[in-house]
């Protein structure tokens, strides 16, 4: 196929994320893509800001996940989970358990993110319904947040911001509480948690769980929040005897500060979800971790089994290249390194502030977000952005980069400049 075709046959055939069939917003054909630069087929080269929605995060085409993806395949590149298993898997079940936060000793392999969340809630449910109590199957959650794009999920995004509106009438009635409004690294204020609080009090009797993405709320808004309002939901769902889920899909393996961002508030979830960078961006992968309590109570009802087990299920390929893209980042001095992209990003970042067109700019980690007064056009910003060489892909009045850990100084500084040149220009 030409340029031309590829492009036309793109568009007559192809769904892209969240876009009309009719009036698509433009494509870029990507040829190559190493470090942290993507190759367009006309040669341009476009330093990642987005590490590919979180997950690139040693940027892309490297050595050592090559190898350790064309290792698997050479052995094998997948078999079914059902009564097999693999040394991969056992190898990253192992070092996830290591790694997250301490008690969660159990790890179903799944196989996106979304159905990481999906199994979350199942278990939850499944974990009251074991205990003979199964009128406990509500989730609670707060406002701004995103959990993935399946139903399950669906019904604990945002349900005015989350994307889903057309979809409320099939979706299960699930709990609101208001977003915590104390930004990360201000002082908490008890009121912050009021409206948590006074739902558990309510309805702890029906509430299975509360689901949240711990300290950043990523596509529902890129929000940051005080640890201290973490801790304080940890509390509450142990004095209501609710579970508590965190969804860490955006935020493991770093990307904050701290390994998993519930280490800011040094809690542990009953159920962690994980996903995006769990393999460095190369597959599909997800992973939903508990405790031995919960496993041990759904399967000590009856003949009881947890009721999920996707064909993928722990595919070998994408475990062999999780095991290595792990193993590299705690090899790497992660912990400097995103340290270090932040003090830059606030410093670069900061001069955005004084546009008349930014409403605020924030930084937390290998994250910067500069939030628009005005909703962006994207195809068109898009374009801007593409013309200097760099790949920043905002969505609603949201402009932000979260570049691979591997960029250069130099690069990143190519990204803030793009960003105050591209925001600058807007309407
Ligand atoms: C991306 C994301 C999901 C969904 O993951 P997919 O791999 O897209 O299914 C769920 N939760 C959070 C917090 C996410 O950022």
């Amino acid at each position: 196929m030409t340029e031309n075709k590829i492009l036309q046959t793109d568009r007559d055939l192809l769904w892209h994320p969240y876009t009309s069939m009719i009036n698509p917003l433009p494509v870029y054909e990507v040829v190559g893509a190493s470090g942290v630069r993507l190759e367009l087929k006309d040669g341009r080269q476009l330093i990642d800001g987005m590490s590919s929605w979180w997950a690139a995060i040693h940027g892309y085409n490297h050595p050592v996940l090559n190898q350790a993806a064309h290792q698997q395949i050479d052995a094998f590149s997948h078999v079914m989970f059902g009564g097999i298993t693999h040394r991969p898997a056992a190898e990253l079940g192992r070092l996830l358990v290591e790694i997250t936060p301490r008690g969660l000793k159990q790890v179903f392999l799944a196989d996106s993110g979304s159905v990481s969340v999906e199994v979350a809630i199942k278990m939850a449910i499944q974990y009251w319904f074991a205990l003979g109590r199964p009128e406990k199957n509500r989730m609670l959650t707060i406002r701004q947040g995103y959990h993935g794009d399946t139903t399950g999920a669906m019904s604990v995004c945002d349900p005015v911001t989350g994307m889903h509106g057309i979809f409320t009438g099939i979706l299960p009635k699930q709990l609101f509480a208001d977003a915590p409004a104390i930004p990360f690294g201000e002082t908490f204020r008890e009121e912050d948690i009021q409206s948590m609080k006074t739902l558990l009090a309510d309805h702890h009797h029906e509430i299975a769980a509360v689901i949240l993405e711990p300290i950043v709320q990523g596509a529902g808004g890129m929000r940051f929040y005080s640890p201290e309002y973490l801790k304080r939901v940890r509390e509450l769902c142990d004095q209501y005897d609710v579970l508590l889920i965190c969804d860490e899909i955006a935020t493991g393996f770093g990307r904050t500060g701290t390994l998993f961002a519930c280490d800011h508030a040094g809690i542990t979830p009953d159920i962690l979800c994980l996903g995006k960078a769990i393999t460095g961006g190369y597959m599909t992968l997800g992973a939903t971790l508990t405790t031995r309590k919960i496993s041990h109570t759904i399967s000590n009802k009856g003949k009881s089994v947890f009721m999920h087990g996707p064909t993928f299920m722990g595919n070998p390929l994408a475990c062999a290249v999780a095991l290595a893209s792990i193993r590299l980042l705690l090899e790497s001095p992660w912990q400097e390194t995103v340290a270090r992209m932040e003090t830059q990003m606030k410093k670069e970042l900061a001069p955005c502030r004084d546009l008349p067109q930014v409403k605020a700019v924030r930084v937390l980690g290998a994250i910067g977000v500069v939030e628009m007064k005005k909703p962006v056009n994207m195809g068109e910003i898009q374009k801007r952005f593409v013309k200097k060489g760099v790949w920043v892909r905002p969505f609603g009045k949201l402009v932000y980069i979260m570049p691979p850990y591997i960029i250069s100084p130099e690069d990143l500084s190519v990204l803030t400049r793009a960003l105050f040149e591209v925001v600058s220009q807007e309407p």
